[in-house]
This record gives structure tokens, sequence and C-alpha cells, in this order.
């Protein structure tokens, strides 16, 4: 996707700040982070949203999921416990379409979420 942000991240074009990369996953810093961590875990391989997953392309979900513990623990913040959210399509405030798993520690976190 040409004039996708995170395609242009995962192909260098966009610096940004890795914290995670395998062959199909790609993880980095929030630019505007929530909380002391704040990562977004991306898959490789453009996919707008969470309504595009299908039974074709969701075994990258499961990629994701097993990397999101090792960064968690990485970065300490497994032991305490983390959020992982996606938000999907406009009325929950997605604005990169390229689905995303915000991963998100390191402060006590309130529910529910806003
Ligand atoms: P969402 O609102 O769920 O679509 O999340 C998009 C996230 O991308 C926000 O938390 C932004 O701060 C983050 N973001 C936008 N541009 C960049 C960038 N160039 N590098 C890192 N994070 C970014
Ligand atoms: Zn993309």
């Amino acid at each position: 996707m040409e004039d996708c942000l995170f395609c242009k991240i995962i192909k260098g074009e966009i610096p940004s700040k890795k914290a995670y990369e395998d062959e199909d996953v790609y993880a980095f810093w929030d630019i505007s982070p929530t909380a002391p961590v704040h990562i977004l875990v991306i898959p490789k391989k453009h996919i707008a949203m969470l309504n595009d997953i299908s039974e074709q392309n969701s075994s990258v979900i499961s990629k994701i999921y097993e990397a999101i513990p090792k960064i968690a623990k990485e970065n300490g913040i497994a032991e305490d416990g983390y959020r992982v959210v996606t938000n999907c399509n406009k009325a929950a405030g997605q604005t990169v379409f390229h689905i995303h798993f915000h991963l998100i520690g390191g402060r006590e976190l309130t529910w529910p979420a806003g």
C-alpha cells in the first residue's frame, strides 16, 4: 500500500524505533505514547483493520500474539501486566488504517476503556 504510513515504516521510508521484528511481524514505539511502554505491533503485510481479518490472513494474528509476550517480557511489563488494544474503524478511534495492536503498560491502567 503506497500511501500507508505503517507500510512506509516497515519499508524504512519513515523512521521508527524498533521493538521487535521477525519474518511476518514488526513492532515499534508509538510516537505519542499513552504509557511508559506503548508499542505498536503490526503485520508486515498490509491489512487495513480487524474487519478485514479472515481465514485467509488470520495466521499472522497468532504470530502477533506470539510476539507480544516476548516484547512485554523484554520491556519489563509482563510481571505487572499490560493491555493490548486494537481500535477497529472510525468510531473506535482508528486513525492509521494498517491494523495494529497497541501494547500498553508500565503504569496502572484503568478500566473500562473510554
Ligand atoms: P489508532 O488511533 O489506534 O489508529 O493508533 C494509531 C497510533 O499510531 C497512535 O497511537 C499514534 O500515536 C501512532 N503513530 C502515528 N504515527 C506514528 C509514527 N510515525 N510512528 C509511531 N507511531 C505513530
Ligand atoms: Zn499498510
